[in-house]
């Protein structure tokens, strides 16, 4: 069981006015981040480190994405209360937790188990229930298509066309997209074959691998 201390509290609020002033402004995600008790997530060595705006290592050799990463993907896809949202790559669950105080349904998928595992005693932990996912994010879920809004945490090569076909038309795309860095991406579907892409400057992410891989 962890505890969410005044310390951590006091720390968590700090690193809201720190996104605020890195120019998040849409208060909705704030206050979502301000919710979710961040170290929770982590290892609890890392607990003192929780709440500076850095990435830092969960299991599997993959990243928790920074704070101001985590709620610049978020402002970008606008969620709104019960909208059908699809995350790939549950990673620490931190994302999706994020999400899930938004009151979205969302869907969220992990190519490793002990990730996928570790991810869901926390969200049991918080009370929160998104659906989890073990598989290949570049699959998607087809038989939950279509979505509101899809939401990578992994940089991916080229924009996976299974996602594309299983956003709604009007719906919304954010996703990393580069091999070395990534390039952020919003896609717009505007009809069932055209999409629209604005890209907002570069990141570095664990890239999404396309084969299901155990560790
Ligand atoms: N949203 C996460 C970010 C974790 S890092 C968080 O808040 O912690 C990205 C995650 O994407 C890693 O856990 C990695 O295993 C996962 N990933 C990479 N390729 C994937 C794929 N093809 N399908 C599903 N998950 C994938």
């Amino acid at each position: 069981m962890r505890i969410d201390s005044f310390k951590h509290k006091g720390l968590r609020r700090l690193m809201v006015e720190n996104l605020r002033k890195k120019g998040i402004q849409d208060e909705r995600v704030l206050e979502a981040m301000n919710d979710v008790p961040r170290h929770f997530f982590l290892d609890s060595s890392l607990d003192v480190l929780a709440y500076e705006d850095r990435a830092l290592e969960i299991l599997c050799n993959q990243t928790i994405s920074q704070p101001s990463t985590v709620a610049f993907q978020t402002q970008l896809l606008n969620v709104q209360e019960r909208e059908k949202v699809l995350e790939i790559g549950t990673g620490s669950g931190y994302q999706t937790s994020v999400l899930c105080k938004m009151k979205a349904k969302v869907f969220t998928i992990e190519r490793f188990k002990p990730l996928h595992n570790s991810a869901q005693e926390i969200f049991n932990m918080l009370r929160l229930r998104p659906k989890c996912f073990f598989g290949d994010g570049y699959l998607g879920l087809p038989t939950y298509a279509p979505f509101d809004k899809i939401i990578v945490t992994c940089g991916a090569e080229t924009i996976p066309q299974a996602l594309i076909d299983q956003l709604k038309v009007g719906g919304v795309m954010v996703i990393p997209v580069g091999a070395d860095t990534q390039t952020m991406h919003k896609i717009r579907k505007i009809s069932e074959t055209e999409i629209e892409a604005e890209t907002f400057g570069d990141f570095k992410f664990v890239p999404m691998l396309q084969e299901r891989k155990f560790c």
